[in-house]
């Protein structure tokens, strides 16, 4: 029980974390991504190289993944998701630093609500 407690709160302070890293970084990554096909946007979007080992860190406890295990909950119909701009390929997420893609997903995706519901 204790160890719960303990992974519990490890998690949510890395989660915390990574909220102020993502507001740094998510306009500058999101504009950094290049255009694509589909297909090719989850790959794209998978670029880690203007991270730090921190932001990567706290991206990592979020287990996102490009493709979602489940069309149903994606990174285009979630609260969080940042729209790509400009015909980018690549959005981004407000809760952690990088690129996400439309079609990926982690264990925070919350459904949208509001008028913006209708996802990417
Ligand atoms: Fe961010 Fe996860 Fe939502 Fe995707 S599913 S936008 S990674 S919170």
């Amino acid at each position: 029980m204790k160890s719960e407690k303990n992974t519990s709160r490890r998690v949510f302070l890395r989660r915390l974390l990574g909220v102020g890293a993502a507001g740094l970084g998510v306009g500058a990554l999101v504009s950094a991504c290049g255009g694509g096909s589909e297909e090719t946007a989850a790959a794209l979007c998978a670029d880690l190289s203007e991270l730090t080992e921190q932001q990567i860190a706290v991206r990592e406890s979020f287990d996102y993944v490009s493709e979602t295990p489940n069309p149903e909950e994606r990174c285009g119909n979630c609260q969080f998701y940042v729209p790509a701009e400009g015909g980018e390929s690549c959005g981004g997420c407000q809760l952690f630093a990088g690129q996400v893609a439309a079609e990926g997903y982690c264990t925070s995706w919350v459904p949208r609500t509001g008028a913006a519901g209708a996802g990417v």
